[in-house]
């Protein structure tokens, strides 16, 4: 048998986990984790993958680099087992890895809450296939309902009918609440807030914006870019009367916010303007199997190595345990136009 690679004895002799909750140095419990199932995406959105970088010379992870369905289905149960109780498969667009209701399937068993993020551009076609397999939900990025805006923000010159649609048919399937994910960034598709809140109220569906970040370090993040969560509710407000809705669990990253009118929800992520760090409650697999405790990271704690070397569960057990027990990370609450410019890694690779 090859021999263990220990990935953190370098700095502490690993913890041995006894079991219970486990806290990092600030007392978050650890409750959701996403695994990024692929580093590719068929979209190029300006502000996650731009095309200068994200260019046909681009290297993408090669097969054998990226975890298979069944090491990700193992990992996954060890971290069910410390007391993971929410999975999210993403990317990259998930859905372009072939195959991918395999992997729901391998997961449902888990019992942890099994959802989804897409960009919906092969949703309609999947969706059937990935209910059945035991996917619970799915939340669909879209940025704009104007078919030239998304076309632009997508950069795959993509139809903004065929992603309605993918939603549509995810609705029928069962996948719901079905969330929508708007990125906005001002001068870009600020214009359409008010048009996106009319085109879910009522629906069942919830759309949810996200302040622009500066996840990465290629899409040249400017704080100006950012339309505050404030003033979208503000923006809402004025036409359909919004009132603050309690979590529906602590760690949610969406504040939610109901129409006084009884047409539902909208949601906010205010992960620039109202740092959400202290009750963070995620961890991220990437999509070679490396750990990071951030979305903001600059480095990850590799597992691949420990699962290629033949390590045992209790091994990788107590490997991830001694990650989030040594935790620290608050790079929200810190962030600085000189952060902004630090070298992170890319959303597509470390899973959005
Ligand atoms: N391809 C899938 C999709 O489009 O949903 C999953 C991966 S994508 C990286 C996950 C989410 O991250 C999307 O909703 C995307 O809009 C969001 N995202 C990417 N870059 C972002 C940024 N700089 N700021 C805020 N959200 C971002």
């Amino acid at each position: 048998m090859k021999k263990v690679i220990p990935i953190v004895s370098e700095r502490a002799p690993a913890p041995v986990f006894a079991g219970g909750e486990l806290a990092d140095t600030r007392g978050r419990t650890m409750h959701d984790l996403r695994i990024s199932v692929t580093d590719r995406c068929n979209f190029r959105c300006v502000y996650c993958m731009p095309r200068e970088v994200f260019d046909s010379q681009y290297r993408f992870l090669p097969h054998g680099a990226i975890l298979s369905f069944e090491e990700i289905a193992r990992l996954a149960g060890i971290f069910v087992d410390l007391g993971v109780r929410k999975i999210r498969l993403t990317g990259g667009e998930p859905l372009v890895r072939r195959d991918l209701q395999r992997l729901v399937a391998m997961l449902a068993p888990l019992g942890a809450e099994l959802t989804l993020t897409t960009n919906g551009s092969l949703l309609a076609k999947q969706a059937g296939a990935l209910k059945a397999a035991g996917l619970q939900r799915v939340t669909v990025s879209l940025d704009s309902l104007d078919d030239a805006t998304f076309r632009a923000m997508n950069d795959a010159d993509f139809p903004v009918a065929r992603v309605l649609q993918a939603i549509d048919v995810a609705a029928a399937e069962g996948l719901t609440p079905v969330k929508i994910n708007t990125v906005v960034k001002r001068g870009v598709n600020d214009q359409d807030i008010v048009r996106m809140a009319e085109r879910w109220r009522g629906t069942g569906n919830i759309v949810r914006f996200i302040e622009y970040m500066d996840v990465g370090s290629s899409n040249g993040w400017r704080m100006d870019d950012v339309v505050p969560s404030a003033e979208v509710v503000r923006r809402i407000s004025a036409r359909w009367p919004l009132v603050p809705a309690d979590a529906n669990y602590e760690g949610e990253v969406a504040q939610r916010w109901r129409y006084v009118d009884g047409a539902g929800e909208v949601g906010v992520i205010s992960s620039v303007t109202q740092a959400f760090c202290a009750t963070c409650t995620r961890m991220r697999l990437s999509t070679e199997g490396s750990l990071y405790t951030c979305l903001f990271a600059q480095s990850g704690h590799d597992l691949k190595s420990l699962l290629r070397a033949g390590a045992s569960d209790d091994q990788i057990r107590n490997e991830i345990a001694a990650v989030w027990q040594r935790r620290a990370d608050r790079y929200s609450e810190i962030r600085t136009a000189e952060t902004a410019k630090e070298r992170k890694v890319e959303m597509s690779y470390i899973g959005g």
